[in-house]
């Protein structure tokens, strides 16, 4: 605790500095109007930003926004942007601090504070709010049309204009919802089981009606017990369950830990792929969009847990998923 003041202080001078100088001398590139920490929130400020207004993300494809601790540089980029917009929930751990700081001199917004807090579901065995709130489709849309009423007060000119975008990317949103519900309809009953690396799907079981199973806890900095491990081998020989999954921002080796313990009980489940959890993916990647991921996550999920072939295995090969000869939500 003593390490991280020490490691803060110098950082947190520079954001007063900043703000005194007024910013201008840094960079000769714009600053951003909203910065946004995860990139699931920049695509999703992007989605509605009009009239000339900019949205970027500090963290990048695969960044893990538990254990990101923001860089020197990451301050300076924040201490320049008119807007800031973090997620909460305690998702961003290590810059509370610092967004604090810079809370004294510009408005920086909580995307969550747009969801009540009896729709929110608790960390197991804590007081605390699970913050991956992106992956129920329904809940994340809630966000929208607040995001746009927070930015109209700071950017008036733009308004109703971002008004107005919200209301079409909320209904684009809420589409979607109903083709995540319809996907996941398709597996079979008893297979509706999703074994993960991290605790990063309870929104998106709650919503869709899959069990969701995280090898870890709640957050990426805590080691798998041992014990959780003989728990899930369990269950995943006992329900025969054909696939598990990995996370882009989560390292694999306690996934592939589990797989090997359930080949050892003689059921060969297989990897079923990689999931996006708490970063979009890269550009071309097809889940490099807020759309893109959640899509691209789904069409893994049934893929993998739905045993006959379907349409969905040639789709998903394609690398934009909105290209896909499937329902379009
Ligand atoms: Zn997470």
């Amino acid at each position: 605790m003593i390490a991280r003041a020490l490691y803060y202080k110098p950082l947190l001078s520079i954001v007063a500095a900043m703000a005194l100088q007024g910013c201008a001398s840094w960079s000769d590139n714009p600053a951003p109007d909203v910065l946004c920490t995860t990139n699931i929130l920049g695509d999703t400020a992007a989605s509605i930003m009009v009239g000339g207004l900019r949205a970027s993300a500090l963290m990048g494809p695969g960044v893990d926004p538990h254990l990101y601790t923001p860089t020197q540089r990451d301050i300076l980029t924040l201490a320049r942007a008119r807007v800031i917009v973090f997620n909460g929930l305690h998702l961003e751990g290590q810059m509370a601090r610092v967004l604090a700081a810079l809370a004294r001199t510009r408005p920086v917004l909580a995307a969550t504070d747009a969801i009540d807090r009896a729709e929110l579901l608790r960390v197991p065995d804590s007081e605390a709010y699970d913050p991956h709130v992106w992956f129920d489709v329904r809940l994340w849309a809630r966000i929208v049309p607040w995001l746009a009423h927070r930015l109209g007060e700071h950017f008036p000119t733009q308004r109703d204009e971002l008004l107005e975008a919200a209301i079409r990317y909320q209904a684009e949103l809420l589409a979607l919802d109903r083709w995540v519900q319809e996907q996941i309809e398709r597996i079979p009953e008893p297979r509706r089981v999703l074994v993960t690396a991290h605790d990063a799907f309870r929104y998106f079981g709650r919503r869709y009606g899959i069990e969701v199973v995280g090898l870890q806890g709640i957050s990426t900095s805590s080691e798998a017990a041992l014990q959780d491990l003989h728990r899930l081998v369990e269950l995943i020989v006992r329900r025969r369950i054909p696939a598990i999954f990995v996370e882009t921002s989560v390292p694999r080796r306690a996934i592939e830990a589990l797989q090997a313990a359930c080949r050892a009980r003689g059921h060969d489940v297989r990897i079923g792929g990689a999931l996006y959890s708490d970063a979009l993916g890269p550009p071309g990647s097809g889940a490099d969009t807020y759309i893109g991921m959640v899509r691209t996550n789904v069409q893994t999920i049934v893929r993998a847990l739905t045993a006959e072939p379907t349409a969905d295995r040639v789709a998903g090969a394609s690398s934009r998923v909105t290209r896909t000869k499937e329902p379009q939500p």
